[in-house]
């Protein structure tokens, strides 16, 4: 990243709300379901799947994670009425992981059996490192009460996650493998891109050793090369593992994987807490200055610079 861009993703939570909202429309599908669904249509279409997200992390009160539990409900009902190729994606904090274990607990077996009903599947995303243990604790639960229709996501960046599938192995999980969008400590994270990098390939290797169906979710031209060289050497048919993109990100590339013959799903949030999820997918864009610069010009002068 350039030195402009990097000194903007430190001040982008200064930036007006209504900027960010504008330049990051891209990334999130819209505010309500019909959006979603809208979206996911187009998606299925154009030969990808998808996985649905009810933006809403780290709830305040257990009204608002039944809210997110209703809101989860809804989505299989669209899903279903509207004969969606399209999974669901969640956040523990959303279902109450910060507020009490149990409450947490009671609202993810309600999603992943209201899933399991409707032959649909859940994966639980990945937060930050405070919440990696309990996360994959609710996993093995679920998979205790022999609720299959589940995965989980595991950080390359994370020095334990080559431990976490050694330890998942005997379960055969159904893993997201990822980079890892939260800033932790050298203590416990790989620092340097190319460390992250190499761990991803390590991860990969091992999920596919344990015979994981993996989700290689990444826009690195590096890693996705890696990914596809690991499944063409083990003879994996198209089913056997799928790439993952985000809504919004590198469309040709994901165009490209589609017409190679790849599955491939796209992360499709949408909802009325769009703030913090664009606030990360903005930090990660390596050309964020430019937008802002050319959002900010087009308010000044007009959207043609008049
Ligand atoms: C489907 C999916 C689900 C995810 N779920 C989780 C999760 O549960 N937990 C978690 O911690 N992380 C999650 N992530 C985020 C992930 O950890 C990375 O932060 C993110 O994917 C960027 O890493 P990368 O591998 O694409 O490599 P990068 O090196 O960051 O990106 C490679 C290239 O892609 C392009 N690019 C990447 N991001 C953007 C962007 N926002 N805008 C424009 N261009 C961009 C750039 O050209 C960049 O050079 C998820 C990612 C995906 C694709």
């Amino acid at each position: 990243m350039a030195m402009l861009d990097r000194a903007l993703v430190r001040v982008l939570p200064a930036v007006p709300r209504s900027v960010v909202r504008r330049i990051s429309n891209r990334y999130i599908a819209g505010t309500t379901l019909a959006d979603a669904v809208r979206v996911v249509k187009q998606l299925n279409a154009d030969g990808k799947t998808a996985t649905v997200d009810v933006l809403g992390e780290e709830t305040r009160t257990r009204r608002e994670t039944l809210d997110i539990v209703r809101a989860y409900h809804d989505v299989f009902e669209a899903i279903e009425r509207e004969r969606l190729d399209s999974n669901v994606s969640i956040k523990l904090t959303a279902l109450g992981l910060n507020l009490a274990y149990e409450l947490c607990r009671a609202n993810l077996f309600k999603v992943v059996r209201h899933a399991a009903e409707s032959g649909n599947f859940v994966r639980i995303d990945m937060e930050d490192s405070s919440t990696t243990s309990e996360t994959l604790e609710l996993y093995r639960e679920l998979r205790d009460e022999g609720l299959d229709n589940v995965g989980v996501v595991l950080q390359a960046a994370l020095r334990r996650s080559i431990r976490d599938i050694h330890a998942l192995a005997p379960l055969r999980p159904n893993v997201r493998l990822v980079k890892g969008i939260y800033v932790e400590p050298p203590l416990i994270a790989y620092q340097e891109f190319e460390e992250v990098q190499q761990n991803f390939v390590r991860c990969l290797h091992e999920l596919l050793e344990a015979g994981s169906y993996t989700a290689i979710a990444t826009h690195d031209e590096l890693l996705l090369a890696e990914g596809k060289r690991l499944v063409a050497e083990r003879g994996l048919a198209r089913e056997e593992y799928e790439f993952q993109m985000l809504l919004g990100v590198r469309e040709l590339v994901a165009n490209r994987l589609v017409r190679d013959g790849h599955r491939l799903r796209i992360y499709v949030p949408y909802g009325e807490h769009w703030y913090r999820y664009s606030l990360r997918r903005l930090q990660e864009n390596p050309k964020i200055a430019g937008y802002v610069a050319s959002d900010t010009l087009n308010r000044l002068f007009g959207a043609n610079g008049r």
